[in-house]
């Protein structure tokens, strides 16, 4: 019989948001997983499922029983003609890489960090930049889900197609994704180079940079007309060893993110929050904004759905953990974006409600009738999916 915690209290990585579960679980098998599903059906609990809880939301936040992933790592099957692998999905991306490079594979695109899961990056909808890459769910094959009921389903192109094409952009809403088969790529070396430029020059020749680099983005510094271009490109030189200290000395933030079309809107929306900060001269922002770019998909909510799409993504530091005054920075920001046609980041904060997405996502009602038929009593709810569901 699995074992559930009271009194944990879950924080996630920012401690920006946080919750105290009345029930917490670690399940090692299926089989546990199923115990909790059945004891919450029988209690009317409600579940939700946490990876690395580094969202920057309280999408992963329950007052019900949450269950941990972490002790369901494994990679199960690596086919090494195909390139393809199959993770249990809790598995922490920074265990899989070296685990991949025994096979000379790796993921052709990442986030900016890997302490998260193969089920939570694909939860939000998680993405790097390269116009060539879509987000990292469009690397999903298979997945197989656990739903309310209890009943396993396989999904993939072939199988369970339409609960597939929601389920790779699953906000946590779907069931308990138990495996995730990804399509990896031979192993590769990247190097980087930065140099500085004008925003004015990035936003007049997005289209060539886009096509010199294939990971290609930008950080504007606010309050200043400067940018610094990142390019990384596929290189045969060997590795040298470059220490990530910024994440490591980061304490927390907060953190908002819209997508746009990109090109047509990017500009707009760029010029617009200058012309506001400029404006506003007590309205601070601290962190550069950082543009990153991605190739559209058909997955149901994903925020690159049938669109080729630019992230630009506001960052306040919190220095030493402290609160700091944000909101008309913040409110500015999103105005401008909806206006623009921005879609939210599923896994960062944002004041979008149904209404909204009904708006921004033209599959948005067909993934509401997956949901419906697969969760019926609302077991996978929590009050951040309220907002987007009600
Ligand atoms: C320092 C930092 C850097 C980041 N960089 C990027 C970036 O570059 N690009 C980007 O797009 N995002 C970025 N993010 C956001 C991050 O990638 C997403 O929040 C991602 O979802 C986190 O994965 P996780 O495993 O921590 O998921 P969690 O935050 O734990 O969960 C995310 C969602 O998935 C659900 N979930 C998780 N596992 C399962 C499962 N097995 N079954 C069902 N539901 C599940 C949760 O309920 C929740 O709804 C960053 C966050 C931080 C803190």
């Amino acid at each position: 019989m699995v074992h559930g915690y009271k009194g944990v209290k879950f924080q996630n990585w920012a401690r920006t948001y946080g919750c105290c579960p009345e029930m917490y679980f670690q399940p090692t098998s299926v089989e546990e997983v199923r115990e909790v599903l059945a004891l919450a059906r029988q209690q009317n609990k409600r579940v939700k499922v946490v990876g690395g809880g580094h969202s920057p939301s309280d999408i992963a936040c329950t007052d019900g029983f949450m269950i941990h992933m972490g002790k369901m790592n494994r990679v199960l099957q690596v086919d090494t003609e195909k390139k393809q692998v199959t993770v249990e999905a809790g598995i922490l991306l920074a265990d899989l890489h070296p685990q991949l490079g025994k096979h000379s594979l790796a993921l052709s695109n990442l986030g900016a960090v890997s302490d998260v899961t193969a089920g939570g990056v694909i939860g939000s909808g998680t993405h790097n930049t390269g116009i060539k890459h879509g987000i990292l769910a469009t690397q999903v094959v298979a997945l197989t889900l656990l739903t309310a009921d209890g009943t396993i389903l396989e999904c993939s192109e072939s199988s369970n197609a339409d609960v597939f094409q929601a389920a790779r952009v699953h906000l946590g809403c779907l069931g308990v994704v138990l495996t995730v088969t990804l399509q990896c790529v031979p192993q590769f070396h990247l190097q980087e180079i930065s140099f500085p430029s004008t925003l004015e020059e990035v936003l007049n020749n997005l289209d060539g940079h886009l096509k010199k680099s294939e990971y290609f983005r930008f950080l504007w510094f606010p309050h200043s007309e400067n940018v610094s271009v990142i390019y990384q490109d596929h290189t045969n030189k060997p590795p040298s060893s470059s220490a990530n200290w910024f994440w490591d000395y980061a304490i927390g933030f907060y953190l908002l993110e819209f997508l746009l079309w990109i090109r047509e809107k990017t500009k707009e929306a760029l010029l617009e929050l200058k012309a506001m900060l400029e404006a506003h001269p007590k309205m601070v922002a601290h962190f550069p904004v950082e543009v990153r770019f991605t190739r559209g998909d058909d997955i149901l909510l994903s925020p690159c759905f049938q669109r080729d799409s630019c992230y630009m993504n506001i960052i306040m530091y919190r220095p030493y953990g402290k609160d700091v005054p944000r909101l008309d920075y913040w409110l500015t920001y999103e105005t401008i974006m909806k206006k623009v046609g921005g879609r939210p980041h599923w896994a960062k904060a944002h004041n979008c409600t149904r209404k909204d997405f009904e708006k921004m996502y033209p599959a948005f009602s067909k993934f509401c009738a997956i949901r419906e038929k697969l969760d019926p009593t609302g077991m996978f709810l929590n009050a951040y999916l309220e907002k987007v569901f009600y």
